[in-house]
C-alpha cells in the first residue's frame, strides 16, 4: 500500500491471518479528526459529511484526501448515510451512499467509511482475508444492536472478526443523559453491555459510554478484548476532534476500512 498522508488521528494495517487462503489480502483502516482538510469554520477542516451544511466541493476535496491517505482514487470511497438504526448494507462497488448504519464489503480497493461527531465510528477487519466493515453507533445504535447486526452479516459472508478499531467518540462523563434514556439502554441491551455503557457523571446524573458499551457487546459476540483497539480520545474534550455536543453545527470525522486491491 502507499505511504500514509497527514491529517489522520490514527491508521493501521492488518495482515491477513495465516489461516486464510493464499488469496488473503492485508487491510488498512484510518481514523480522521478535524485537521488536514480544506473546509472553513464551523467545519474546519477535514469534514467528511455532506449533510451538515458545508460546501460540497470542500467535502469532496476532504474525501479525496482520505482516499489518498488510503492509497486510493477519490471514487473508491463509499460513505454511509447513517440514520441511527441497525441496517447493514453490503456494498461491492462505488456509487451512491447507502442509507444504513453499517457497511460491509469484500471488494478489494473499495474503502467504506462511517462518520460521527460523538457517536462511535467502528472499523471491523474480517479474518477471512477478504471482508471489511464499518459501523456508526451512538446510544440508539446500542439499543438497536448495530454491532450485533454487522458481526452477523460478516459471519453470513463467511468471516469472523480479526480486528476492531473504535474511532473518536464522546466519553461517558461528557455524555450525561436523562434517567429514562439510561433505563432504555438497560432494558434493551444485554446486562454486560448496559453495565459497561452506563456510568455516573459528577453531578450524579447517568451517562452513556458508548465505546465501552460497544466493546462489551463485541465481547458477548465472542470478539476478544485484545482484538479491539481505541483510536482517538473524547470528542468533547479534545478540540482536535469534531463534537456535535460541544459545538452544535460542525463537521464529522470518520473511520475507513479497505482491503488491499
Ligand atoms: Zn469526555
Amino acid at each position: 500500500m502507499e505511504p500514509i498522508a497527514t491529517g489522520l488521528v490514527a491508521v493501521g494495517d492488518v495482515l491477513a491471518p495465516e489461516s486464510s487462503s493464499t488469496g488473503g489480502r492485508p487491510a488498512r483502516w484510518a481514523a480522521t479528526g478535524r485537521s488536514g482538510g480544506v473546509s472553513v469554520a464551523p467545519y474546519e477542516s477535514l469534514n467528511l459529511a455532506d449533510y451538515v451544511g458545508d460546501d460540497h466541493d470542500a467535502v469532496r476535496a476532504n474525501r479525496a484526501r482520505l482516499a489518498a491517505a488510503l492509497g486510493l482514487r477519490a471514487d473508491r470511497l463509499v460513505v454511509m448515510d447513517a440514520v441511527h438504526g441497525a441496517d447493514v448494507a453490503t456494498v461491492e462497488a462505488p456509487g451512491v451512499a447507502p442509507t444504513a448504519d453499517a457497511l460491509v464489503t469484500r471488494t478489494p480497493g473499495l474503502a467504506i467509511v462511517a462518520l460521527g461527531a460523538d457517536c462511535v465510528p467502528i472499523a471491523l477487519i474480517g479474518d477471512d482475508g477478504r471482508t471489511v466493515a464499518v459501523a456508526h453507533c451512538g446510544w440508539r445504535g446500542l439499543v438497536a444492536d448495530v454491532v450485533g447486526a454487522v458481526v452477523a452479516r460478516m459471519e453470513g459472508l463467511g468471516s469472523g472478526v480479526q480486528r476492531v478499531v473504535l474511532g473518536p467518540a464522546v466519553c461517558g462523563f461528557c455524555y450525561p443523559v436523562p434517567v429514562e434514556r439510561a433505563d432504555e439502554v438497560r432494558a434493551a441491551c444485554p446486562g454486560d453491555v448496559a453495565a459497561a455503557a452506563l456510568v455516573t457523571c459528577a453531578d450524579g446524573q447517568p451517562g452513556i459510554d458508548v465505546r465501552s458499551g460497544v466493546m462489551a457487546r463485541l465481547g458477548t459476540l465472542g470478539v476478544a478484548a485484545g482484538t479491539v483497539e481505541w483510536a482517538g480520545g473524547c470528542t468533547v474534550e479534545d478540540p482536535s476532534l469534531f463534537s456535535f455536543r460541544r459545538d452544535g453545527v460542525t463537521g464529522r470525522q470518520g473511520i475507513a476500512a479497505v482491503r488491499a486491491g
